[in-house]
């Protein structure tokens, strides 16, 4: 039936193709959308348009839109229906998707389509009329044929039987009953065909049937059955409110008020098979009591939910999550310590005192078959470690292993999951953790507890206190899935770069376990041992193919890293590996032969022969491939004027040498410091300056002009480079004293020379922390001697042996010392009282 004038849809109309049911003029229907095209659609037409025209859409049933935007489309359904998106919602949960609501006008048919990216707009031909929707005229169907009208006149009539056979005072069944007297007959079979239950099938044969009076007739055997079936129910069941509640399934919101309900007598039938079977997951799961409680609840509000509401899919993913985690499934302990140590010896060089108190750990777990007793915390620079060993305790313990990174998270729901009212909850870390391994007694590696911020969302740390607390994570509750699920059988250890930054109450159900950063020649045995070869079989390599000589390594980790740990060296490594990877798989040797040297006789070049194996990777190569180097020894440059010297630090992510400079002016006494400094060092600066100030005499230290106050008429300014890096500490102390008395005597630091310690005002030397990794910085940048506390003397013991034997140590007790060993030749003072005549008669 041709529209035949009147008011008319756009003949261009972007069409959404659908599978999932079937829209018919005169009735709402919620579509989901998730496929490409469609989400086109909504976004670029339904929420970019302004006007009400560009809120009508072509809904064509049957016609699913394929996932992916490459894909070609399928054979699209002749006939569909026009309809005004009355309400979108989008979503992210569990995949982005919209949710439409649809109210349908009229029909059309597809005449040809015009474009198929970014959403499908085909050129239409309208069939229905519009006017009958809005024109109320009891009397719609056209007088002129007779068998029409008788039709009609049936059709209505059983309409109204229906609705007597139901209970008016059901506010959905008066709405009915108000619709049917206002509508045009002509309407009545898509309106009654899209409320009584019928399949899409059905729907399908009524949306085709454009003849009315074929319409009329496909939809009248739909209705009657529906009469049949509630007369069926209503001799067997005694008819009360109740159940006619039952049977009227009500379908929420929409713009035509009261005709979005719908008369199933039960629910669909595949969904019940779906729930029946969840339903056998959720009891075979063997969750607690409490849990199964809520399961079977949850459940329950699922069957009666109709697929198509957001809540129905929020239900659903609960369900699927509770069935999927490790209630009660577990790996079995197979710990034998003999064995542990020797694999936790091969996979990690180095590290004893770290493996050691991990064997120890392991061996009273063992004896107690308990799980209590403090948590393992690796705090130490990045690269040393710290996650491998966790791995390897996992695999030594034959536990499944999961890494939580910390870094960063500022919110408690990130630990303990947001509760299911929001849209896109989700469950916490933990939770989420378990279903990955799917055993509830994983090894839990907390990656960067110090990195835990802090925000208005509440305090992650106190949510992991929670999780870490044996007396309480027996019943831990996320808040996604709010029952208790038992985390005491979970093995959790901790990493840090610093303690520092661990909140305190954390830090107190921890035992750190420091792990230093390497020596040069530990990362050389650590890289031919482990990062070598592991390298090598990433990249598909065999030793006989690629041969890195040590020297080459060594060259790398001076020349091309400057760190503690040895990530940085793995990466190098793996840069190698890749050039060497492509010329072996190019499988000729045209690499420059001066570069990559092959071991054995060098082919003519234009001959295409596989290269020599192995490649050998010397300086040239090492320079052609990662390019010059990083890091320069420049230290002995720096000191070329007086009032420089050399500073050692301790930072998270290990030792670094640290220049302290100062120069002078003429001015009024004024100190000026620059180089982001803390409190701390300030008050260092100022310290310094006063000790050489009272013993300005001493040591002959004067101002620009050879008076005896070396700041008369003088202004200083100390600079600590790398301005952007703050500093603080008292551990630049001696540095800064050192750095003074060379700008005060006009005398050179020595230039091999690096230093660390706290000063007093009366010129003590205290202790100070870190030395290890200070020491190793500054074997690292090539210094041949190290001031240090005398206090620290103990904290060389635990350097490696060929560090003690290459470098040389000066334990100073106060600052006398520090400049006798500062300076070439001593630090000369004049007779008179020894400088700390206590220390001295001390000593
Ligand atoms: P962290 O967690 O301390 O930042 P990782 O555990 O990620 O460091 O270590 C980085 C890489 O260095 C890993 O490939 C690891 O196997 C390796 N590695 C670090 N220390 C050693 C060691 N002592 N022996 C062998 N390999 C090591």
């Amino acid at each position: 039936m041709a529209p035949g004038g009147g008011i008319l849809i756009p003949t261009r109309l972007p069409l959404l193709l659908t599978h999932e049911g079937v829209l018919l003029p005169g009735s709402t229907v919620r579509f989901t959308v998730g496929s490409a095209r469609n989400m086109q659609l909504v976004s670029q037409r339904l929420l970019k348009g302004t006007s009400l025209k560009s809120t009508i859409i072509g809904v064509l049933p049957n016609s699913r839109d394929p996932e992916h935007d490459s894909d070609d489309l399928p054979a699209l359904h002749g006939i569909g229906t026009a309809g005004i998106a009355v309400q979108v919602v989008g979503s992210n949960w569990p995949k982005p998707h919209y949710t439409l609501l649809i109210s349908g006008l009229c029909r059309f048919r597809v005449s040809s389509l015009l474009k198929e990216r970014p959403f499908v707009l085909a050129e239409v031909e309208q069939l229905d009329k519009l006017e009958q929707y809005t024109t109320p005229a009891t009397e719609g169907v056209s007088a002129d044929d007779g068998e029409l009208r008788e039709l009609s006149k049936k059709f209505y009539q059983a309409s109204l039987q229906l609705l007597g056979m139901l209970d008016v005072s059901i506010p959905v069944v008066a709405k009915f009953r108000r619709l049917l007297d206002s509508l045009p007959r002509e309407t009545l079979p898509d309106v009654v065909a899209s409320m009584i239950h019928t399949s899409n099938k059905e729907k399908l044969q009524v949306l085709d049937a454009v003849s009315l009076e074929e319409r009329f007739k496909k939809a009248l055997p739909m209705l009657t059955r529906q009469i049949d079936g509630l007369k069926l129910l209503q001799k067997t069941r005694k008819t009360s409110p109740d159940n006619e509640k039952r049977v009227l399934s009500v379908r929420k919101g929409g713009a035509f008020p009261g005709r979005q309900f719908n008369l199933d007598e039960e629910d669909e039938d595949e969904d019940g098979d779906d729930t029946t079977v969840l339903e056998r997951k959720v009891r075979a799961a063997n969750m607690p009591e409490a849990a199964l409680k809520v399961c079977l609840k949850e459940l329950k509000r699922l069957k009666k939910l109709p697929q198509s509401m957001p809540e129905y899919a929020l239900t659903r993913n609960y369900l699927d999550l509770m069935v999927e985690l490790p209630w009660s499934k577990s790996t079995k302990d197979c710990l034998d310590i003999r064995a542990a140590r020797t694999l936790l010896d091969n996979d990690h060089y180095a590290m004893d005192k770290l493996k050691r108190r991990v064997l120890e750990y392991l061996a009273v777990r063992q004896l107690k078959t308990s799980l209590k007793g403090p948590i393992l915390c690796f705090v130490g620079p990045p690269g040393v470690g710290k996650t491998s060993v966790g791995r390897s305790i996992a695999r030594t313990l034959g536990r499944e292993f999961h890494r939580i990174a910390l870094g960063g998270v500022c919110d408690q729901s990130d630990i303990r999951g947001h509760r299911r009212t929001y849209v896109g909850s989700m469950p916490g870390r933990i939770i989420n953790g378990l279903k990955t391994v799917g055993v509830n007694n994983p090894v839990f590696l907390l990656d960067e507890v110090d990195k835990l911020g802090k925000s208005l969302q509440g305090d992650p740390a106190a949510a992991l206190l929670e999780v870490l607390d044996p007396e309480q994570n027996h019943s831990f509750t996320d808040h996604y899935l709010n029952v208790a699920f038992d985390l005491s059988q979970v093995l959790f250890i901790a990493t840090a770069n610093t303690t520092a930054t661990i909140p305190p109450a954390l830090l107190d159900r921890m035992e750190v376990l420091q792990v230093p950063g390497y020596t040069q020649e530990e990362k050389v045995e650590i890289a031919h041992r482990h990062l070598i070869p592991n390298q090598l079989e990433q990249h598909g390599l065999t030793p006989q193919q690629l041969l890195i000589p040590q020297d080459t390594t060594q060259d790398i980790i001076s020349r091309h890293t400057r760190e503690a740990g040895v990530r940085s060296l793995e990466r190098k490594i793996g840069a190698v590996c890749r050039a060497v990877a492509v010329k072996v798989a190019e499988g000729h040797p045209s690499i420059k032969t001066d570069t990559l040297i092959p071991a054995g006789p060098v082919e003519p070049e234009d001959k295409v022969i596989p290269p020599e194996m192995p490649i050998v990777i010397d300086h040239i190569a090492l320079k052609d491939i990662l390019g010059p180097p990083l890091f320069e020894m420049e230290v002995s440059e720096r000191f070329t004027l007086p009032g420089v010297a050399l500073g050692l630090a301790w930072t998270p992510l290990g030792g670094e040498i640290m220049f302290v400079e100062a120069s002078r002016m003429e001015g009024e006494g004024q100190l000026t410091l620059t180089g982001q400094l803390g409190d701390v060092m300030k008050e260092s600066a100022h310290l310094a300056i006063s000790w050489l100030r009272a013993n300005a005499k001493t040591y002959q230290l004067t101002n620009m002009v050879g008076a005896p106050d070396p700041l008369e008429g003088t202004d200083i300014h100390l600079h600590f480079p790398a301005g952007a890096v703050t500093k603080d500490g008292p551990s630049a102390g001696i540095t800064i004293v050192a750095c003074l008395a060379s700008l005060f005597s006009g005398r050179l630091v020595r230039s091999d020379v690096a230093m660390t310690g706290e000063i007093t005002l009366r010129g003590l030397v205290l202790p100070v922390g870190g030395i290890k990794d200070k020491v190793l910085a500054a074997y690292r940048a090539g210094v041949k001697c190290v001031i240090l506390p005398k206090r620290n003397e103990k904290d060389l013991e635990e350097l490696p042996a060929n560090i003690r034997a290459n470098l040389d140590f000066v334990t100073a007790g106060n600052l006398d010392e520090v400049l006798n060993a500062a300076f070439d030749g001593g630090f000369q003072r004049t007779a008179g009282p020894p400088a700390a005549p206590q220390l001295t008669s001390k000593l």
